[in-house]
């Protein structure tokens, strides 16, 4: 094992590199959210038998052995919040260099990333006519704050972001916009795919037209008094105006105030505020593969979480199903034909700055990733299986199928693009990605929210992830034919609710 390491190589040429890579916009991560999707329906390839023994044997371990809700509960216990360049995500990055050293990896390092910093401070928010109430509610990641005095100012409430766009500057100057748009609960989160646009180019749609303010009923299923937060993007050139989701039931109360007959004005004041950037960490484990150590099967995994919870669901358990699974295969006899990385990435929740260092310096340095998969989905079973991979690797998902049968994963979907946050990067280079996708039905009752805790961390059903995750690992770092690469698409892609929600 080499000793840990620091890498702070070439910011500058890391920079102009990433310049030229897309921005995802902020999806979930398991949102897998791409165009013309077809089933796989192909003769499976033949993988040996004895290879499917081994994944199978893998597979049964993890589902007997693992026990990735204790990792879940060490890094939400003995970290907690921790937000890109904040005390908690130091001690994040601590945390994993430390846990990595029990699983007997043969590379650990840390990639330095620079992040940028935001403090959420108070978020006050009053109905102060006609009848005057407090909001709860949390400012967006990255908003600006308000003077210390707040501002006050009528309300105009839209459905979305596509009818906000459509109206006049008479309209909307001087308003606070209120984006009421409900999402209901589904196993692919597909209305928080359709509605998270709202809440990263709320503001400066909003703004271009001369709103003040933007307050958005949260992004969430449930019905507590939380709200739920998430990065805004304010677009060059635009005037900057404060942002913040209001929790289900005060959502409800602006919209029954504003079914009167009388103007609602509301009160906003918010400390948020930039405090410039600050040292962060990529994680990177290894496991070097035993006769093409130069192929890399890469599983990504986001360190870092909201300051409102304790990162559980988000993104917790995805920390534990790539560690469990480099655990696990780290246990084999022998190592896999093929390096099994994991990365645990620094800054995907405001600005995915880890990602695109990463993928930067991979580029750079001529790195060849066969296939990645992302873990940012929470805890729910992985209900089907898809990939976003060229269509001649199809019957490569096909020959996995049989391994995924007791776990009750059935095949899905083959896309050319979408898939999760962390890896959009590479997969603008041409990365193929698997993408298990979990259950989100429930997810969205906590993302992003005081809520997101461990006690929401189904222990069983994370079993059956990991399970999914290690035979799936096992066959492709270990399987003769390659995914082959991508076309250059345009990557557009998640933010998490894991391929999922972030
Ligand atoms: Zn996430
Ligand atoms: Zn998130």
């Amino acid at each position: 094992m080499r000793p840990l390491e620091e890498c702070a190589h070439g910011w500058g040429r890391t920079l102009a590199i990433a310049a030229v890579l897309m921005l995802p916009s902020s999806l979930p991560a398991q949102t897998v959210n791409a165009a013309a999707p077809r089933p796989i329906d192909v003769e499976p390839y033949p993988y040996p038998a004895d290879l499917l023994d081994q994944a199978a044997d893998l597979r049964d371990r993890a589902l007997n052995d693992s026990n990735p809700f204790a990792v879940v509960a060490s890094l939400s216990t003995e970290v907690g919040p921790r937000l890109a360049g904040s005390a908690g995500d130091r001690a994040a990055v601590a945390w994993a260099l430390s846990y990595l050293q029990d699983l007997k990896l043969d590379r650990i390092a840390a990639q330095g990333v620079q992040v940028p910093r935001w403090e959420r401070g108070a978020t006050q928010i009053r109905i102060l006519t006609p009848s005057p109430q407090t909001l709860a509610a949390v400012a967006f990641g990255g908003s600006i704050g308000t003077a210390e005095s707040g501002l006050e100012a009528p309300v105009l409430r839209v459905p979305d972001l596509e009818t906000l766009r459509s109206l006049s500057s008479d309209r909307v100057a001087g308003h606070v916009v209120f984006i009421d748009k409900r999402i209901e609960r589904s196993p692919d989160a597909a209305d928080y795919s359709a509605a998270v646009a709202g809440r990263i180019h709320g503001p400066s749609v909003a703004a271009s037209l001369g709103a003040v303010g933007l307050v958005l009923r949260s992004l969430g299923t449930d019905s507590n008094r939380l709200a739920h937060t998430g990065k805004v993007i304010y677009q060059d050139g635009v005037p900057r105006i404060p942002a913040a989701a209001l929790s289900a039931p005060d959502a409800d109360m602006l919209a029954r105030q504003l079914d009167g007959e009388n103007a609602v004005i509301l009160q906003l004041r918010l400390t948020a505020r930039r405090l410039g950037s600050a040292r962060s960490a990529n994680v990177i484990g290894e496991i070097q593969g035993r006769t093409r150590p130069e192929e890399i099967v890469l599983l990504g995994a986001h360190l870092d979480a909201w300051d409102l919870g304790t990162g559980a669901l988000d993104n917790g358990t995805g920390v534990a199903v790539v560690i469990e699974t480099a655990r696990l295969i780290a246990s084999m006899p022998e190592r896999p034909a093929r390096t099994v990385r994991i990365v645990l990435f620094a800054d995907e929740e405001m600005g995915l700055s880890g990602a695109r260092a990463y993928a930067a310096r991979s580029a750079e340095g001529g790195e060849t990733h066969m296939v990645g998969m992302e873990a940012d989905g929470g805890s729910g079973r992985i209900w089907r299986l898809d990939g976003v991979v060229p269509e001649p690797a199809a019957p490569l998902l096909a020959g996995i199928a049989p391994l995924l049968e007791p776990l009750e994963i059935p095949l899905g979907m083959v896309r050319t693009s979408g898939g999760g946050a962390d890896l959009a990067f590479l997969q603008k280079l041409g990365m193929p990605e698997i993408t298990p996708r979990q259950d989100l039905s429930f997810y969205l009752d906590y993302h992003h929210s005081a809520n997101d805790t461990l006690d929401k961390v189904d222990p069983e059903a994370l079993r059956q992830v990991v399970a999914a995750y290690a035979a799936i690992t096992w066959m492709v770092a270990n399987g003769e034919p390659e995914f082959g690469r991508l076309p250059d698409t345009d990557a557009t892609s998640a933010d998490e609710p894991g391929t999922g929600a972030d």
